[in-house]
């Protein structure tokens, strides 16, 4: 096998490994030897970048980064749907079908996911392109983000039409939605409201590696096209599977609208066994030859009709209203609830955001409540149910002190939460910040959790990250359960978070909006504590993807007294508050504005290792020769076709010596 023939069987096994993981739910080989493939693929691809192809399985984790998305027109326009909320409303429908078309109807009835609508457009069995359904007439489109959503297969199998539209809905399951949700609310982050405002808000990132790590599906359930040779939309959902599209089974041909009726009636019991949400049910005439005689109404198609779902609500007492602080010192104002059965969970506490929603709402204790999980999963306070309102209730008085600290709270302008500023003596926020520096995000502390954090803060050990740094064996073995060897592990943990390189340091130091991605561009752009803590609002703002927002927060992290006591103590311990002596000096910006292919294979010095240093001289490592290249490193065995190429757009060729050279 040539190395094209090995890359090319690669991909083939890699899409049938995924297609068995992501559409049958049928894995037949584990994470692991999965990961050992794509990988082996990727340095494959990576050490000959002439058979680069953008539908290869490696181009799932995303990278590309869109700044405006491209307004694109649909080929064929895409309809809204006509809704329908009882029995009369469906056979008012069916007389009105019966009216225009002969013979007998049947109906396809299927769920309706709630997430966001997605045009997919396939040429030759490959995805060319991704666009949202926008105002039905053209949408922005959104390829980059939508191949690293595992489910849309980015090359199709079988017996496909030559082009083809393909919708659907990318929607995001309830377990994952679960999953970000408890990651944002360990960060002290605003937790999601719902899966599909989630899933919608995904497909307009900028980052496609940021999709990727978002767990979203596409299901799919109908197709566009001239010459399809389908006949009826059953049909189009089956074949549409054989392609290797996701189309959720629960799909049915029922011959009327009783049968319509009970399979409403069954989903809308059933809803909550499916790992994902609906907000109804979609039925449509089956056959599309009859779909062509009905046609469309300005909005919608006069061939199908959305069946709404109500949302679930229930009405319960509220017994208390309680405040949470956050790590940052946000106030959560928490409903504590009679517990109540509803879709599918018994629900005890809502949130109640805020103040002005309180208000808003009127909402007191002891009042009797209407709650409702309508797409979202933490339940909401809809109203009041004023009738049962106790003669005596008074409005609810939000808190002015703190009430883990009795600090006066505050408000800051334009935000929508209170805040206790008591941030060196705030209990929870004092063990927040502590427990955010340890974890395995920032300075990956092993032998030291969550509790003993809490214990070490109660006993006085510890009041702030920077104390960590002083704990002594004999100190900590006196805790509860605490032995010889776990105080040694602490101990050694400690000592080792000192290797943790800068940016990750900058993420646990814990500075509001300061989140992971937020402190690797600090760090790379600013290289050290010193020079970031000198940075006045307008040079922050000035970096990249840096707003008023964020620039404001980090100026008055450091205008803190104590925050630049803590830092200068973290320096003499040795914590790393620059980036690496080794790492800086070999950064320059000799490569500046250079874009740089390499191919072939090279003796000194690996792929990886010559990408970096490329990244490291300011360079960029492109994958393909065009008219924009500045050079092309050549290594051995590098193909005759990509030589050809560049000698014809006139790039200058190098080989790894003169490249060395250059960079030196
Ligand atoms: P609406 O947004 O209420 O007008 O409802 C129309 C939307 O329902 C479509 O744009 C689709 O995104 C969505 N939808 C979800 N499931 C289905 C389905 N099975 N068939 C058709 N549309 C669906
Ligand atoms: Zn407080």
């Amino acid at each position: 096998m040539n190395i094209e023939q090995k890359i090319n069987s690669l991909r083939e096994e890699l899409r049938q490994h995924n297609y068995n993981y992501y559409i049958l739910d049928n894995p037949t080989i584990d994470d692991y030897e999965f990961d050992i493939k794509l990988k082996e693929l990727q340095a494959l691809e990576d050490a000959n970048p002439e058979f680069f192809d953008v539908n290869s399985p490696t181009q799932r984790v995303g990278g590309a980064i869109t700044k405006n998305f491209k307004t694109t027109v649909h080929d064929f326009r895409m309809y809204s749907l006509d809704n329908s909320y009882s029995k009369e409303d469906l056979l008012d429908w069916e007389t009105r079908i019966k009216k225009q078309v002969d013979g007998e109807v049947e109906y396809t009835c299927e769920l309706k996911y709630d997430g966001a609508s997605m045009n997919l457009t396939y040429e030759n069995g490959k995805l060319i392109r991704a666009v949202t359904r926008g105002d039905g007439v053209q949408g922005d489109e959104v390829t980059a983000n939508v191949k690293t959503i595992n489910t849309v297969p980015l090359k199709l199998k079988g017996d496909y039409p030559k082009r083809f539209d393909i919708r659907g809905e990318i929607i995001l399951p309830i377990e994952g939605f679960v999953k970000m949700n408890k990651e944002r609310i360990a960060n002290d982050e605003e937790p999601y409201r719902n899966p599909r405002n989630t899933a919608s808000g995904s497909l307009k990132l900028q980052d496609s590696s940021e999709v990727a790590k978002r767990p979203l599906q596409c299901l799919l359930y109908s197709i566009k096209g001239n010459d399809l040779n389908i006949s009826t939309q059953y049909e189009g959902l089956q074949k549409a599977r054989e392609w290797g599209f996701k189309v959720p089974k629960e799909a049915k041909v029922v011959k009327s609208i009783d049968e319509v009726l009970s399979y409403i009636e069954y989903w809308d019991k059933h809803r909550h066994d499916l790992p994902y949400e609906i907000d109804g049910v979609v039925v449509k005439v089956n056959s599309l030859y009859q779909q062509d005689e009905l046609g469309f109404t300005a909005k919608a198609p006069r061939w199908a009709m959305a069946y709404k779902f109500k949302a679930e609500q229930v009405s319960t007492k509220l017994n208390e209203i309680t405040y949470q602080v956050g790590r940052t010192g946000a106030i959560t104002p928490v409903a504590n609830l009679e517990p109540v059965q509803l879709a599918g969970t018994i629900v005890k506490r809502a949130s109640l955001h805020n103040a002005d929603q309180i208000e808003k709402l009127d909402i007191r204790e002891d009042d009797t409540v209407f709650v409702e999980k309508g797409g979202e999963i933490i339940p909401k306070i809809i109203s009041v149910d004023l009738t049962e309102r106790p003669a005596d209730s008074k409005p609810t008085q939000y808190i002015s002190n703190c009430p883990e600290c009795d600090a006066e709270l505050v408000r800051i302008e334009g935000e929508a939460k209170h805040y206790c500023p008591n941030y060196n003596g705030c209990p929870p926020q004092v063990v927040g910040r502590i427990q955010h520096y340890i974890s395995r995000k920032a300075m990956d502390i092993e032998g030291l959790g969550g509790e003993t954090v809490a214990l070490l803060v109660k006993v006085g050990l510890v009041s702030d990250y920077s104390d960590l740094y002083e704990l002594q064996v004999e100190d900590v073995i006196p805790l509860e359960r605490m032995a010889q060897k776990s105080a040694e592990n602490l101990i050694n943990g400690v000592e080792a978070s000192k290797q943790i390189p800068f940016e990750r340091v900058l993420f646990a130091l814990g500075i509001r909006y300061v989140g992971e991605t937020v402190a690797k561009k600090l760090a790379k752009h600013y290289k050290s504590i010193d020079a970031l803590m000198a940075a006045p609002i307008q040079d922050l703002i000035s970096v990249d993807e840096i707003g008023e927002r964020i620039a404001k927060s980090v100026v008055e992290f450091f205008n803190s007294e104590e925050n630049r006591r803590i830092i200068k103590r973290l320096k003499e311990f040795g914590v790393q508050l620059e980036i690496s002596a080794e790492l800086l000096a070999n950064q320059t910006e000799k490569l500046k504005g250079k874009s740089i292919v390499i191919s072939g294979v090279f003796e000194s010095i690996s792929r990886n290792e010559l990408k970096k240093l490329i990244e490291d001289n300011s360079g960029k490592v492109s994958s393909s020769i065009s008219s924009k290249t500045n050079y092309l490193v050549a290594g051995g065995k590098m193909g005759p076709s990509k030589r050809a190429k560049a000698e014809s757009l006139e790039i200058p060729i190098l080989s790894e010596k003169e490249f060395l050279n250059l960079v030196k």
